[in-house]
């Protein structure tokens, strides 16, 4: 009934987790813990799970694209401006209405 068994009393489950880099990973849960199907690896960030033979492909690579990248695949700059001529336009209406103020 020592103090070193402190902290010890909590049941541990081991599980491994494999990515498709071949890397393991095995966090600890707590033995009444639902234990989910994939993990990412903490080594390349792929996702992983508990099947050493076939571990999730990984996934397509998404190439990261700004708010403007896409804004800009749906409207031309000709329309942009349009649109934004427009929207100062109402908001001119409204200044001058006394509607706005700034
Ligand atoms: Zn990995």
């Amino acid at each position: 009934m020592g103090e070193a068994e402190r902290g010890d009393a909590a049941p541990r489950l081991y599980v491994s987790y494999f990515c498709a880099n071949r890397h393991e990973t095995r966090p600890a849960f707590a033995a009444d813990a639902v234990i989910p199907e994939s993990w990412d690896c903490p080594r390349c960030g792929l996702p992983a799970n508990l099947d050493s033979e076939n571990p999730p492909p990984p996934p397509k690579i998404q190439p990261y694209k700004t708010h403007l990248a896409y804004v800009k695949e749906r409207r031309s700059a000709d329309e942009a401006v349009a649109i934004l001529e427009e929207a100062l336009e109402t908001l001119r209406e409204r200044r001058a209405s006394g509607e706005v103020i700034y």
